[in-house]
C-alpha cells in the first residue's frame, strides 16, 4: 500500500490525499472528531492515527490497526459517510488505550456508540441497532460474546453480522461508556488482560428481558435468527 502523495499536518494530525485541497478539507473535520472521541473515552495522549484517502478498494482490516506506525485509518474517496468510518475506527484505536480488551461485539458497539455521539447523531444509530434487535432472536448469547474479529466475515448471513453488533450496542447502550471503561478497570485490577465475557452476559439479559421479546432457548449452531 502506497501513501498518497499531498500530506497536510495539522498540530500532529495528519491527512493525506491525492490533492493538497482534500486533505485540507478533510483535516478540520478529523479535529474535530479526534477530540470529541478522546474526550469520550479519556485518551489524551499520542499516537493519533494518520488518515489516507485512497482513490482504490483497501481491506476493511488496515482501518484502526496498530501494525503500521503510526497507525493508519484509510477512507474511500466518494465514500458517503466517511465522519462515520473516521469516528468509529478511531474509537477501537483508544479503546486499545484502556486497561483491559472487550469481547469483539462490545468493543464493535462501543465504536458505533462513540460514532453516533461524536457526529450527533446517536439517536439515529439507536433506532437503527433497536429496530435491528426487535427483529432478532439471539440464541446462544455466550456465543455472540465470544465470537472473535475473523468470525465476524463468518457468521451465515448480512442478517447475523448487523445483529451481533446491534447486541454489542445494546449492551454498551446499557452500561454506558464510563461503566464500560469501570469493568476494564475491575478486569485490570484481577490482572486480567480482556473483561471475561460473561461479565456481559447479565447486562444483555437485562437489555433483552426489557426491551425485545427473547426467549431462553438452547444454544444452536447459528447464533442469532430473523425472526
Ligand atoms: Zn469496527
Amino acid at each position: 500500500m502506497i501513501a498518497p502523495p499531498c500530506v497536510v499536518d495539522r498540530d500532529g494530525i495528519v491527512v493525506r490525499a491525492e490533492y493538497v485541497e482534500e486533505a485540507e478539507r478533510l483535516v478540520g473535520d478529523y479535529v474535530d472528531l479526534d477530540r470529541r472521541v478522546r474526550d469520550m473515552l479519556g485518551v489524551h495522549s499520542p499516537p493519533t492515527p494518520e488518515i489516507w484517502l485512497m482513490e482504490e478498494e483497501f481491506g476493511e482490516t488496515v482501518n484502526g490497526l496498530s501494525g503500521f506506525t503510526p497507525p493508519i485509518v484509510c477512507l474511500e474517496r466518494g465514500h458517503h459517510d466517511n465522519r462515520q468510518v473516521v469516528a468509529h475506527e478511531l474509537s477501537h484505536h483508544y479503546q486499545r488505550r484502556w486497561p483491559a480488551r472487550l469481547p469483539t461485539v462490545v468493543d464493535e458497539g462501543l465504536a458505533d456508540l462513540v460514532a453516533g455521539m461524536a457526529r450527533d447523531q446517536l439517536e439515529e444509530v439507536r433506532e437503527r441497532h433497536y429496530h435491528t434487535l426487535r427483529r432478532t432472536r439471539v440464541q446462544s448469547i455466550d456465543h455472540v460474546l465470544e465470537l472473535p474479529a475473523e468470525d465476524f466475515e463468518e457468521i451465515p448471513h448480512l442478517w447475523g453480522s448487523r445483529a451481533v453488533r446491534s447486541v454489542g450496542f445494546a449492551i454498551v447502550d446499557k452500561l454506558g461508556v464510563d461503566g464500560l471503561l469501570q469493568m476494564c478497570q475491575r478486569a485490570n485490577a484481577l490482572d486480567l488482560d480482556a473483561v471475561p465475557s460473561d461479565w456481559f452476559e447479565p447486562v444483555w439479559s437485562a437489555v433483552a428481558s426489557r426491551s425485545f421479546q427473547q426467549k431462553e432457548i438452547p444454544p444452536g449452531l447459528e447464533v442469532v435468527t430473523l425472526l
